[in-house]
């Protein structure tokens, strides 16, 4: 196995990723940035992004994330292709294995690995994605303005898109398998008194329909065995989505989902010198902006943590 030495490590190369080496390229602390088996990350399955500031007319997902990586090769951060299939946090420097075949050893490492939406996993889904199926209501709900749209889960994320999508849409239809909702009592109290959001009890996909646009869906009652459709041009799936942690489990706390845990106000995980942001530590926003936002939190914190390293050194040298 070959090893190199690096001082900042990034993993993941969504918004956080690098709006992480922004700040630590311009800081001088010349990062490398492993880009995962998604480079670009959740936004390069997205259309139209309307909602990040500074792009008044919009702009395409996979087209932001090409200027996100500009913008943070133009300071110098070393942007690769790779993917860190394992960890090593017991001892300092930090290990990340890339690959399988090379060993970084890392003075900081920030972990931007971000989450993925799950997804019903049936054909029609696959083929209409981003042509009217979407994993993210905030996202892609305004392109269905006063129109029907359905929402599949019975979470508190289905039922705060729900009521998200509810101030947009004509009509939403709430599609839960069950006859109860996991969803928190509040959120459930808040789509069953929203006039305009039906919920469908013990309700499943049988298929999305249409060819080229999502024309309807048609339901299964898993009670009655009944099969209808419903005429809908937007159809959302809320059942969840897994954080993209799974090779940090044995080293940081996390909670029972898998969401890496951080210090309150700070991107600092349990081990020193190991930073997370982004959607990889995030359930409740996730959002471009509010990932970047904690990438950049990540940097500082990280830049932070290594001139204390650096003095305690000086120091220990001085003496
Ligand atoms: P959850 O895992 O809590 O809920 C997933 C929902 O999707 C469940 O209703 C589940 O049904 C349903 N589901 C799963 N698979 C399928 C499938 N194949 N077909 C149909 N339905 C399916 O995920 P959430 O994203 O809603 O929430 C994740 C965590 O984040 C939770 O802890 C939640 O409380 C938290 N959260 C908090 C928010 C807040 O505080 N504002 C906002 C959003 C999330 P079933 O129950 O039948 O398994």
């Amino acid at each position: 196995m070959t090893t190199e030495k690096a001082n900042v490590l990034i993993i993941g190369s969504g918004p956080a990723g690098y709006t992480a080496a922004i700040y630590a390229a311009r800081a001088g602390l010349k990062p490398i940035l492993y880009q995962g088996q998604q480079p670009g990350g959740q936004l390069t399955i997205t259309n139209d992004v309307e909602n990040y500031p500074g792009y008044p007319e919009g702009v395409m997902g996979p087209q932001m994330m090409m200027d996100f990586q500009k913008q943070a090769e133009r300071f110098g951060t070393d942007i690769r292709h790779g993917l860190a299939t394992g960890v090593d946090f017991t001892s300092y420097p930090h290990k990340v294995t890339i690959d399988d075949n090379l060993v970084i050893e890392a003075n900081a490492v920030i972990i931007s690995t971000g989450a993925s939406a799950k997804w019903l996993n049936i054909p029609s889904e696959e083929k209409l994605n981003g042509k009217g199926v979407s994993a993210c209501a905030v996202c892609d709900g305004f392109f269905f303005r006063q129109q029907d749209v359905a929402i599949v889960g019975g979470g508190d994320t289905a039922c705060e898109e729900a009521s998200y999508l509810s101030k947009i849409c004509k009509k939403v239809y709430m599609l839960v398998r069950k006859d109860e909702m996991r969803a928190s009592k509040i959120m459930q109290s808040r789509v069953l008194n929203t006039p305009n959001i039906e919920i469908l009890w013990n309700s499943e996909t049988d298929e999305i329909l249409g060819e080229d646009e999502v024309t309807g869906v048609r339901v299964f009652n898993n009670k009655t065995n009944e099969k209808y459709e419903l005429p809908i041009s937007g159809f959302f799936v809320a059942i969840g989505h897994k954080p993209n942690t799974d090779i940090f489990t044995d080293y940081l706390d996390m909670d029972d989902a898998g969401y890496v845990r951080t210090v309150p106000g700070t991107s600092k995980t349990n081990v020193e010198g190991v930073f997370a942001c982004g959607d990889a530590q995030d359930k409740i926003y996730r959002q471009a902006v509010t990932a970047a936002g904690s990438g950049c939190m990540a940097a500082l914190d990280a830049e932070r943590f290594l001139s204390a390293k650096e003095m305690e050194l000086a120091e220990v040298t001085n003496s």
